[in-house]
């Protein structure tokens, strides 16, 4: 499907965490990460012209957060906030238009979803935003949460399967029906 004629005013693309230290060679790679940034880019181009809202989230940790294996968390030490690790990837076409919305800020807490303690949602519905399109980094993990937040807050929430990879190939198609399962429809690029 086109984006060009899928997107519309007050529709919002959300592009998750697409950030140096997931891309291949980054702190917590994921595979092929960066081969999703061509794709996105033409989704912002079109979302610009449609009049949609473009949202980028960002993995935006604290030294010493709670998700490090360090302090006893599960992953590498990531997107340490204002590292070149958590910049967005350069090639992403980001404009000024862009509203940015970080995550995982607290210590003590980590955050999957772009909605978790951001006030994302509040922010989409005062505006008027009732359907979503939704790419980014990683698939079976902070798309996956942030697509099943969105249905759960009642949008009408698609993400895009060539504009996203997985951590793990092994859990990828589980999180694309469990994504299923929640409401949210897939969309391959044209
Ligand atoms: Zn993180």
């Amino acid at each position: 499907m086109k984006p060009e004629t899928l997107l519309q005013k007050e529709d919002a693309l959300l592009i998750v965490d697409v950030q140096n230290d997931f891309m291949p060679g980054g702190a917590l790679p994921v595979p092929e990460g960066d081969r999703i940034v061509p794709v996105l880019n033409r989704w912002i181009e079109a979302a610009r012209r449609a009049g949609a809202w473009v949202i980028a989230s960002r993995d935006w940790h604290p030294r010493f957060h709670v998700s490090f294996r360090e302090q006893g968390g599960p992953w590498p030490e990531h997107c340490v906030q204002d590292t070149p690790g958590a910049a967005f990837h350069p090639g992403l076409a980001l404009g000024p238009e862009t509203i940015v919305v970080s995550k995982g800020t607290r210590f003590d807490r980590d955050a999957y979803s772009a909605f978790q303690d951001t006030g994302l949602e509040v922010f989409l519905r005062t505006r008027g935003v009732r359907r979503l399109w939704i790419g980014g980094l990683a698939q079976d993990v902070c798309v996956l949460h942030t697509v099943l937040d969105a249905c759960r807050h009642g949008f009408e929430t698609h993400w895009i399967r060539d504009a996203t990879r997985p951590v793990s190939a092994e859990s990828g198609p589980k999180a694309e029906k469990d994504m299923a399962r929640a409401g949210a429809r897939a969309v391959d690029t044209a």
